[in-house]
């Protein structure tokens, strides 16, 4: 018999026995979907894990290659029947397959940037700063100065350059809301999330102890991300360091309209744009924001919001979650391709999200199939359609 003492460790020992076997969480599996074999979905892998258990099966290379074909995308956590935390499950396993020197040769190497480089892509602290070219002079007095609000960009955004516009749209409105804002720059770095995906849980705290003595230093009570994945592991923060819990943590949809309410920002007509949103996993069912993007696009005057099927909590995952994008790149384009097929059957032009990784998978997925549809995060949509200041946008203050 196999031993997995380590479940215990982690209060996982009972969850194999408590699956009814329903079937639920391998319905809206997004890997289940595209390989349709039963050992490849949630349902299938929790009774692999049983029978190695039993010792009927080995905990080897090809079982941990299995557990890494997986989003973390948290859909068969919010079906299942008997209320397992299903992802969690996945990562804890994951933190097995590292132990025994398992792991995917490309996650390992994410693993191995994260603690050497402090990012995702073996980079370095430098380059943080290079998605502010052409902005350097609105920003240059930003980097480092204390405040109440930061503007936390994560990995993808930083370090991209096909999502720095992302970056410029926050900055852009920030500047015409009047924010009094911070940017960490080279004093950032990963928040985390490919360590905890990859079960070395411990690695969090390190980063978690970076980030927190930079926003500490500067006086920060709010941090606005861009990134929905970078706001689920500093929720964990808190959970190591309690004296952080007075830290607010908002989504970039949740801040833009909250600066919205505030009637800091104003819009001008747009030329009749359809737009469909994408519900990006994290954002939708850890975070449950929402209403907030949808408010959002209602208030851009000319711009129309066509629900997706499936949306909301049920929403289906890009693809990219959870280190599938670079450990099975195929498999993860393919998710998405489906996911833009949804798209394909509303009037929308245009898909809005709110999360790099979403739009990473979305527009390799459309080089992939030709789709023609315009692929942008609210952030982009809302820095586009502002009313310029010299045409009234700076009335009613
Ligand atoms: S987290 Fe997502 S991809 Fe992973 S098993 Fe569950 S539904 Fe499938
Ligand atoms: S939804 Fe839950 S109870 Fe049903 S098969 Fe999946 S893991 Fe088992």
């Amino acid at each position: 018999m196999t031993n997995l003492n380590f479940l215990e460790k982690y209060g996982q020992e009972d969850e194999p026995y408590v699956c009814a076997s329903c079937g639920n969480c391998t319905l809206v599996c997004p890997v289940f979907r595209d390989l349709k074999w039963e050992s490849y979905g949630p349902r299938g892998k929790l009774h692999i894990v049983k029978s190695i258990l039993k010792g009927e099966s080995e905990f080897d290379e090809n079982f941990a290659s299995k557990i890494f074909l997986c989003n973390l995308c948290e859909h068969c956590t919010s079906v299942c029947a008997t209320g397992i935390s299903l992802d969690r499950f996945w990562e804890v396993i994951r933190a097995e397959v590292r132990q025994r020197g398992l792991m995917p040769r490309p996650a390992q190497f994410v693993l191995d940037s994260v603690k050497s480089r402090g990012d995702i892509m073996w980079m370095g602290s430098a380059d943080r700063l290079l998605w502010m070219e052409d902005i350097e002079d609105t920003v240059k007095d930003r980097i480092l100065k204390p405040a109440k609000i930061a503007y936390f960009l994560g990995c993808n955004v930083s370090l991209k350059s096909q999502l720095h516009d992302v970056a410029k749209s926050m900055i852009k409105i920030l500047e015409y809301a009047e924010v009094d804002y911070t940017l960490l720059a080279d004093k950032e770095v990963c928040c985390g999330a490919p360590l905890g995906w990859a079960g070395n849980f411990e690695g969090i705290d390190e980063m978690a102890e970076k980030n927190l003595e930079t926003i500490r230093s500067l006086g920060v009570e709010t941090v606005v991300f861009s990134c929905p994945s970078c706001i689920q592991t500093w929720m964990e923060y808190s959970k190591y360091l309690k004296e952080e819990n007075g830290i607010e943590l908002v989504t970039a949809s949740q801040f833009i309209n909250r600066l919205i309410r505030e009637k800091r920002l104003r819009f001008e007509e747009q030329p009749l744009v359809t737009v469909t949103f994408h519900d990006p996993c994290i954002s939708a069912r850890v975070l449950k924001v929402i209403e907030e993007p949808r408010e959002i696009i209602d208030d851009i005057p000319g711009v129309y919001n066509v629900e997706l099927t499936p949306s909301r909590e049920d929403t289906r995952c890009c693809g990219s979650h959870g280190l599938l994008d670079v450990v099975e790149p195929v498999l993860s384009s393919r998710i998405a391709e489906m996911r833009l097929r949804d798209v394909t059957v509303t009037p929308a032009t245009r898909v809005v999200t709110e999360c790099p990784r979403c739009i990473l998978g979305f527009d390799l997925a459309k080089f992939t199939t030709g789709y023609e549809m315009k692929v942008q995060d609210i952030t982009q949509l809302v820095a586009e359609s502002l009313l310029p200041k010299d045409e009234g946008g700076d009335l009613e203050r």
